[in-house]
Protein backbone atom coordinates (compact mmCIF):
# COMPACT_ATOMS: atom_id res chain seq x y z
CA UNK A 1 0.00 0.00 0.00
CA UNK A 2 1.76 3.24 -0.93
CA UNK A 3 1.86 5.95 1.35
CA UNK A 4 0.32 9.34 1.04
CA UNK A 5 2.56 11.09 3.33
CA UNK A 6 5.07 12.66 0.79
CA UNK A 7 7.44 13.68 3.52
CA UNK A 8 7.71 9.96 5.06
CA UNK A 9 7.97 8.36 1.16
CA UNK A 10 11.48 8.83 -0.56
CA UNK A 11 9.39 9.09 -3.73
CA UNK A 12 6.23 10.36 -4.57
CA UNK A 13 3.34 8.81 -5.93
CA UNK A 14 2.07 9.00 -8.62
CA UNK A 15 6.10 9.98 -9.65
CA UNK A 16 6.54 13.66 -11.33
CA UNK A 17 9.75 15.38 -11.92
CA UNK A 18 7.77 18.44 -11.29
CA UNK A 19 5.41 19.48 -8.73
CA UNK A 20 2.59 21.89 -7.70
CA UNK A 21 2.76 23.28 -4.04
CA UNK A 22 -0.87 24.47 -3.96
CA UNK A 23 -1.08 26.21 -0.59
CA UNK A 24 -4.35 27.54 0.82
CA UNK A 25 -3.33 30.18 3.81
CA UNK A 26 -4.69 33.01 5.89
CA UNK A 27 -2.01 35.76 4.82
CA UNK A 28 0.55 36.69 1.88
CA UNK A 29 3.93 35.20 1.96
CA UNK A 30 7.57 36.79 1.53
CA UNK A 31 8.23 34.20 -1.53
CA UNK A 32 10.73 36.64 -2.93
CA UNK A 33 12.67 35.91 0.34
CA UNK A 34 12.38 32.35 0.21
CA UNK A 35 13.74 32.36 -3.51
CA UNK A 36 10.60 31.36 -4.98
CA UNK A 37 10.15 33.18 -8.76
CA UNK A 38 7.45 31.94 -10.24
CA UNK A 39 3.81 31.61 -8.21
CA UNK A 40 0.00 32.51 -9.02
CA UNK A 41 -1.71 33.86 -6.60
CA UNK A 42 -5.83 34.14 -6.01
CA UNK A 43 -7.61 35.49 -3.33
CA UNK A 44 -10.16 32.41 -2.55
CA UNK A 45 -12.55 31.66 0.08
CA UNK A 46 -13.59 28.77 1.44
CA UNK A 47 -13.98 26.86 5.27
CA UNK A 48 -12.28 23.95 6.77
CA UNK A 49 -13.08 21.52 10.24
CA UNK A 50 -14.30 24.51 11.74
CA UNK A 51 -16.89 25.71 8.79
CA UNK A 52 -15.05 29.33 9.42
CA UNK A 53 -17.01 29.54 12.81
CA UNK A 54 -13.95 30.33 14.52
CA UNK A 55 -12.24 32.14 12.36
CA UNK A 56 -15.07 34.21 11.69
CA UNK A 57 -16.81 34.28 15.42
CA UNK A 58 -19.92 34.42 13.05
CA UNK A 59 -22.93 32.24 11.62
CA UNK A 60 -23.93 28.81 12.95
CA UNK A 61 -24.10 27.67 9.48
CA UNK A 62 -22.60 26.65 6.79
CA UNK A 63 -23.22 29.09 4.56
CA UNK A 64 -21.60 31.64 1.84
CA UNK A 65 -21.49 34.24 4.46
CA UNK A 66 -19.41 32.03 6.58
CA UNK A 67 -16.57 31.49 4.24
CA UNK A 68 -12.98 32.77 5.15
CA UNK A 69 -10.87 34.31 2.70
CA UNK A 70 -7.92 33.26 2.04
CA UNK A 71 -4.88 33.29 0.00
CA UNK A 72 -4.19 30.36 -2.36
CA UNK A 73 -0.40 30.43 -3.84
CA UNK A 74 0.49 27.97 -6.46
CA UNK A 75 3.90 27.37 -6.92
CA UNK A 76 5.79 24.59 -9.18
CA UNK A 77 8.65 23.31 -8.73
CA UNK A 78 10.82 20.54 -9.61
CA UNK A 79 10.86 17.10 -7.45
CA UNK A 80 14.12 17.72 -5.22
CA UNK A 81 12.85 21.42 -4.43
CA UNK A 82 9.12 20.50 -2.66
CA UNK A 83 10.11 19.47 0.39
CA UNK A 84 12.30 23.03 1.31
CA UNK A 85 9.48 24.63 -0.37
CA UNK A 86 7.18 23.23 1.77
CA UNK A 87 9.19 23.93 4.92
CA UNK A 88 9.47 27.43 4.33
CA UNK A 89 5.87 27.91 3.80
CA UNK A 90 4.98 26.39 7.00
CA UNK A 91 7.71 28.07 8.94
CA UNK A 92 6.24 31.56 7.68
CA UNK A 93 2.75 30.46 8.04
CA UNK A 94 2.05 28.51 10.55
CA UNK A 95 0.32 30.17 14.07
CA UNK A 96 -0.37 27.40 15.49
CA UNK A 97 -4.31 28.90 15.11
CA UNK A 98 -7.20 26.99 13.40
CA UNK A 99 -7.16 28.28 10.00
CA UNK A 100 -3.86 27.82 9.07
CA UNK A 101 -4.39 26.72 6.03
CA UNK A 102 -3.14 23.33 4.28
CA UNK A 103 -0.96 22.31 1.33
CA UNK A 104 -1.63 20.19 -1.13
CA UNK A 105 1.03 18.40 -3.39
CA UNK A 106 -0.19 17.99 -7.28
CA UNK A 107 2.09 15.91 -10.10
CA UNK A 108 2.96 18.15 -12.48
CA UNK A 109 3.61 15.95 -16.05
CA UNK A 110 5.36 19.00 -17.86
CA UNK A 111 6.11 22.61 -17.39
CA UNK A 112 6.01 24.62 -21.46
CA UNK A 113 7.25 28.41 -21.30
CA UNK A 114 5.41 30.42 -24.31
CA UNK A 115 7.69 32.37 -25.26
CA UNK A 116 10.55 30.14 -25.93
CA UNK A 117 8.45 26.83 -26.62
CA UNK A 118 11.26 25.30 -23.73
CA UNK A 119 10.07 22.41 -22.16
CA UNK A 120 10.51 20.71 -19.01
CA UNK A 121 13.35 21.45 -16.61
CA UNK A 122 14.52 24.49 -19.17
CA UNK A 123 10.63 25.59 -18.49
CA UNK A 124 11.16 25.60 -14.75
CA UNK A 125 13.83 26.83 -14.14
CA UNK A 126 13.68 31.39 -13.26
CA UNK A 127 16.69 33.42 -13.21
CA UNK A 128 17.37 34.24 -9.93
CA UNK A 129 15.40 31.25 -8.74
CA UNK A 130 16.08 28.18 -6.25
CA UNK A 131 18.42 26.75 -8.46
CA UNK A 132 20.52 29.91 -8.51
CA UNK A 133 20.34 30.26 -5.21
CA UNK A 134 21.30 27.00 -3.60
CA UNK A 135 24.28 26.20 -6.42
CA UNK A 136 27.60 28.26 -7.60
CA UNK A 137 27.10 26.49 -10.82
CA UNK A 138 25.09 27.04 -13.35
CA UNK A 139 22.79 24.18 -14.62
CA UNK A 140 23.02 22.71 -18.07
P1 LIG B 1 9.36 34.44 -19.38
O1 LIG B 1 10.85 34.44 -19.16
O2 LIG B 1 8.96 34.21 -20.79
O3 LIG B 1 8.65 35.59 -18.75
P2 LIG B 1 8.56 32.90 -17.08
O4 LIG B 1 9.06 31.55 -16.72
O5 LIG B 1 9.09 34.05 -16.28
O6 LIG B 1 8.83 33.11 -18.63
P3 LIG B 1 5.89 33.95 -17.27
O7 LIG B 1 5.47 33.89 -18.68
O8 LIG B 1 6.34 35.26 -16.73
O9 LIG B 1 7.01 32.82 -17.00
O10 LIG B 1 4.74 33.32 -16.35
C1 LIG B 1 3.38 33.67 -16.52
C2 LIG B 1 2.62 33.41 -15.26
O11 LIG B 1 2.68 32.03 -14.96
C3 LIG B 1 3.20 34.09 -14.03
O12 LIG B 1 2.69 35.38 -13.88
C4 LIG B 1 2.73 33.18 -12.91
O13 LIG B 1 1.41 33.49 -12.54
C5 LIG B 1 2.72 31.82 -13.58
N1 LIG B 1 3.91 31.03 -13.26
C6 LIG B 1 5.08 31.03 -13.91
N2 LIG B 1 5.91 30.14 -13.40
C7 LIG B 1 5.27 29.54 -12.39
C8 LIG B 1 5.58 28.51 -11.47
N3 LIG B 1 6.77 27.90 -11.47
N4 LIG B 1 4.65 28.15 -10.56
C9 LIG B 1 3.44 28.75 -10.55
N5 LIG B 1 3.08 29.72 -11.38
C10 LIG B 1 3.97 30.12 -12.31
N1 LIG C 1 12.83 25.82 -9.54
C1 LIG C 1 12.93 27.14 -10.07
C2 LIG C 1 14.36 27.65 -9.99
O1 LIG C 1 15.11 27.19 -9.17
C3 LIG C 1 12.04 28.07 -9.29
C4 LIG C 1 10.62 27.71 -9.48
C5 LIG C 1 9.72 28.65 -8.75
O2 LIG C 1 10.15 29.64 -8.17
N2 LIG C 1 8.47 28.34 -8.75
O3 LIG C 1 14.71 28.51 -10.77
Amino acid sequence: VPKISARSSPDYIPDANFYKVEAILSCNLALLKMGIRGVTVSDVRGFGAQGGLTERQAGSEFSEDNLVAKVKMEIVVSKDQVEAVIDKIIAEARTGEIGDGKIFLVPVSDVIRVRTGERGEKAERMVGGRSDMSSSVSPA
